[in-house]
This record gives structure tokens, C-alpha cells and sequence, in this order.
């Protein structure tokens, strides 16, 4: 079958006061409610006792649980069973449910926003383009299994000879996705391991099991089978090891710190029996350069939307600006000047920029870098702390000056700028300190020097470069996303060749 023609969702316009109402509406109204994110094994909702928390007021918005191990086994024996008949549907049928699932969330892009926004503290903003990614994830999977998962691929052989390649899913999928997209992550990476026709044990985040409970209720209600698709709450500590070292698991995608994905690569590595495959999308230790010729009001413009936008917590974010030491000072000041004027606070407020991070153990470590880079960096200027909320856990955006590279030894998650000044003859070099790093998820460079660009791309060892613009918020279909080295496994989210991954292929040769 053919790919249907595909365009992106749109979303709600959050300029446009109409289209903004029901919205604002929906956050009211769940305001105060109590949400329900307990483990979901054959369509059925366990117990749910341990409090989820919204990170910008410290209040409780619904509960969660640790699953239980028997409820694991119970979920690998259902999904395991069930798999085969899902995978036997084929690529169309399974691509129709999946654009359901599309649709449903679309026709629920208000209620899903608000979740989003009261869960995770992500503002109405990112809510909003979260669940558009989500959409576009479905649909773009969708496509994929039409094209891809419904009939053989005919192959040339001698005459008298039939070849053929088959795609099929592999069998149980585990997908363990993070809170920083707790809904665009967890259905893309769910939605494309069911395309290719695994079943699969969801495990998301233990700070969002909200978002996701709601998001496998919706896919059951388009067609999912409950017994092909099941949720696991919990935390890695509690539910990691009975999902990794079940004999019946086949795939891992995993989304999430370079740390876990080497610890689940080594428990898979362990284990008797088939070698399974993980797919690991990881952290990145991200660069833009600028150079002379840049224009600073863009830079500015771009380097908020990437270093302090979402507060920080996107892997993708802005972490280290290398700045031409001509143009430093002024670029600095106008940056100053910029960050003076964003507002921290209610993520549910159409005026707020900046949300809280995600809970007080990112507060730490976060304030912990701060105290740190006092001492062996040069603050150059901090969001002032009288204008941060009461309650909550909010982390103004913070600048500070670095002589190298090599002072950050890991990823810092929020809104933390580190800014290191180069001379026009020390291009190189930077460059060779951003492949040192070993990471390799985006990277961005402003100038416009013609050739530059496609000169650097080549050099930089990083998965998405973004040249003359911002560096986040890859889209689907059209900036694939996903990094080198320590920063994923690929292969790319919302990419062509995603999908593959997630499946067996196997040839048929007849002698006719
Ligand atoms: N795809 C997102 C972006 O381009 C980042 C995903 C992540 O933070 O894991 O900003």
C-alpha cells in the first residue's frame, strides 16, 4: 500500500483569544480534580495510591503505583499472545487505528493540553505542540505501516526464482519514555513499535503517569487492542528490572539519561537467551557558535528559544555558547536585557514563559550547579529572585562564563547557559571541543558566511544542526530527531527510517 498524503496538525492558535477559550476553560475545569495513573494491564486500571505532584504550586494531582511484578508477568503473557494477531492485521489495518488515535487526541487537544500543563508544569504553549508532535507522530508511524508493513517487498532473482523481503514486528516491545515530553515522547515512541506490529509494555515517567494513563485510554478506545498494549507505572528502581530481564521482552526503545541507557544496554547485554535490541535516544552537551557576522537580534531571539524555553528541560536545549569575542559584550548585554523581560511563574498563564523544573530533585541538582559554577565560573547574570513564585520548584535562568568545555562534565537539565568567548582563528578548535564532548544531539551556528554552514555540518559529529535559527522543537517528517555517541543509538525519531527498527525482516526465496 501507498503512503496517504500527510500534513501536519496544527494545534490551537494561542494568539487567537476564541480559539484559546475552550482551553483555558479545560484548565479550569481540571483545576482541583484528581487523576488516576495506575498501572493499565489488559485494559484494566490497578490501584493507584502514591501521590502525583503538580511542580508549580506542590499540590497533589492524582495518584500512581509501583507495579506489581505479577502484574508485569501478566501483561508479558497477554502481550505476547496477543502480538502475533496484531501483527498478522498487517500494516493498512493497524495504520487506520493508529490515525484514530490521531484524531482522538486532536478532538481532545484542550483536556490533554491542560493535563500536560497540570501534571508536568509544561506552559500552554508547549502543551499544545506537544500533543500537535504527538499527532504527528501517529500519523507519520501510520504512513509508515501502510507503506512499509502491508505487503512484501519484491525483490529480483535469476529466472525461475521468487524473492521477497518481509517486515514484521518483533514481539513485545518495552517503551520507557521521560517526563520532559510526557505525552509527545511516550506516544511516539508506543505508537511506532505498535506500527510495526509489537505489542508493548508503555513505562513512563514516574513524575507523569497522568498524561500517559489518558493517552493508552485513548488508544484503546481507537482500536488498540487492551491486550496488545499495556501500562506500566512506577519507577526504574521498582519495575526496570522485572520489564528488562523478562525472557519474553524483544526490543527496548528508551528515552532518557546516557547513565540508564548504558545500564539497561548492560541487563540486556546479560541476559540469556535472544540478543535484544535497544533503541536509545540519550542526552546531548549542546553547542551554538556565533560568529561576527551574525545578526544579534536574531541571536538573541533564538538563544531564549533554545537555552530557557520549556525551562531548559529539552534534550535538545542550548547548554554552551560560543560566542566571537568581537561581538561578545554587546551580544551579552542584549541577551541581559532580554532576560529580564521573561516571565516565571504559572505555567497555566498565557503570559508565562518559563514553567517550573520538574521536581525538587532537579531544583537540587540544579541549584547545586549553580553554587558551583560561583566558584569556579564568572556569573555574568541571573533571573532575579524576587520574581519567582512562591511555591513550586522554579529555577530562573541563569548565564555564566566558562574558559573550556571540559568544566561541564555532564548534562546540566534547566535553563543554565554556559557562554565561552573564541577568536576568529579558534573555529577549529571549537569544533574539535564540541566532538570531544562525546555527545552529539544538536547544535546550532549563526553567521552568514556562505559555505560555512556546510563546512561545519560536515565536521560536527551531532544529529540535528540548525543553522541561522533556533535549535529546538524538531518536527515531524521534517527534522528528524536524534543524536551520536553518548547522545542516542539513533535511529531518528519522526525520520524514515525509524520504523525498521522496531522489526524482524525475513526473505523468502522459492525455486519455482
Ligand atoms: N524533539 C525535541 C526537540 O527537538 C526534544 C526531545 C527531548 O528533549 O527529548 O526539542
Amino acid at each position: 500500500a501507498e503512503a496517504l498524503p500527510r500534513k501536519n496538525s496544527h494545534g490551537i492558535e494561542l494568539t487567537d483569544p476564541i480559539a484559546i477559550a475552550p482551553l483555558q476553560e479545560a484548565v479550569e475545569k481540571m483545576r482541583g480534580k484528581h487523576f488516576l495513573g495506575g498501572p493499565i494491564v489488559d485494559g484494566v486500571m490497578d490501584k493507584a495510591e502514591e501521590p502525583v505532584v503538580n511542580p508549580a504550586t506542590n499540590e497533589i494531582v492524582g495518584h500512581t503505583a509501583n507495579t506489581d511484578k505479577h502484574l508485569i508477568d501478566r501483561a508479558y503473557t497477554s502481550a505476547t499472545e496477543a502480538q502475533i494477531a496484531w501483527d498478522r492485521l498487517g500494516g493498512d489495518a493497524r495504520a487506520k487505528i493508529l490515525d484514530k488515535v490521531a484524531d482522538l487526541y486532536e478532538k481532545h487537544i484542550n483536556d490533554l493540553t491542560a493535563l500536560i500543563c497540570l501534571e508536568a508544569g509544561r506552559t500552554l504553549n508547549d502543551g499544545i505542540s506537544e500533543v500537535r508532535e504527538a499527532v504527528d507522530f501517529c500519523r507519520y508511524y501510520a504512513n509508515g505501516a501502510r507503506k512499509h508493513f502491508s505487503e512484501p517487498q519484491q525483490l529480483p532473482g535469476p529466472t525461475g526464482e521468487s524473492n521477497e523481503l518481509f517486515l514484521s514486528g518483533r514481539g513485545v516491545f518495552v517503551a520507557i519514555s521521560p517526563w520532559n515530553f510526557p505525552l509527545a515522547i511516550f506516544t511516539g515512541q508506543v505508537v511506532a513499535a505498535l506500527a510495526a506490529g509489537n505489542a508493548v509494555l508503555a513505562k513512563p515517567a514516574e513524575q507523569t503517569p497522568l498524561i500517559a494513563a489518558r493517552a493508552i485510554e485513548l488508544m484503546h478506545e481507537a482500536g488498540v487492542p487492551a491486550k496488545v498494549l499495556h501500562l506500566i507505572t512506577g519507577t526504574g528502581a521498582a519495575v526496570g528490572q522485572p520489564l528488562i530481564e523478562d525472557p519474553r521482552l524483544s526490543g527496548v526503545a528508551f528515552t532518557g539519561s546516557t547513565e540508564t541507557a548504558r545500564l539497561i544496554n548492560k541487563q540486556l547485554a546479560d541476559k540469556e537467551g535472544p540478543i535484544t535490541p535497544l533503541i536509545a535516544e540519550t542526552g546531548g552537551q549542546n553547542v551554538m557558535i556565533v560568529d561576527s557576522t551574525a545578526l544579534p537580534e536574531q541571536v538573541v531571539d533564538d538563544v531564549i528559544q533554545s537555552a530557557f524555553l520549556s525551562a531548559g528541560q529539552r534534550c535538545s536545549a542550548l547548554r554552551i555558547l560560543c560566542v566571537q569575542d568581537v561581538i561578545a559584550d554587546n551580544l551579552l548585554n542584549m541577551l541581559k536585557g532580554a532576560c529580564d523581560e521573561l516571565t516565571l511563574g504559572d505555567p497555566s498563564k498565557l503570559e508565562t514563559d518559563i514553567g517550573p523544573v520538574i521536581d525538587e530533585k532537579a531544583l537540587g541538582l540544579l541549584e547545586a550547579h549553580r553554587e558551583r559554577m560561583q566558584r569556579e565560573a564568572k556569573p555574568l547574570f541571573a533571573f532575579d529572585e524576587g520574581k519567582k513564585p512562591g511555591s513550586g520548584t522554579f529555577f530562573g535562568p541563569q548565564v555564566v562564563e566558562i574558559e573550556d568545555f571540559s568544566l561541564l562534565e555532564r548534562e546540566v537539565f534547566g535553563p543554565f547557559l554556559h557562554v565561552v568567548r573564541f577568536k576568529a582563528e579558534e573555529l577549529e578548535d571549537v569544533i574539535r571541543r564540541i566532538n570531544a564532548t562525546g555527545y552529539g544531539l544538536t547544535f546550532g551556528l549563526h553567521s552568514r558566511i556562505e559555505g560555512r554552514a556546510h563546512a561545519v555540518f560536515k565536521r560536527v559529529h551531532v544529529g540535528n544542526t540548525y543553522v541561522n535559527r533556533d535549535m529546538v522543537g524538531a518536527v515531524v517528517g521534517v527534522n528528524p530527531f536524534g543524536g551520536q555517541g553518548l547522545s542516542g543509538t539513533g535511529p531518528k525519531a519522526g525520520g524514515p527510517h525509524y520504523l525498521f527498527r522496531f522489526a524482524d525482516e525475513k526473505t523468502k526465496t522459492i525455486n519455482t
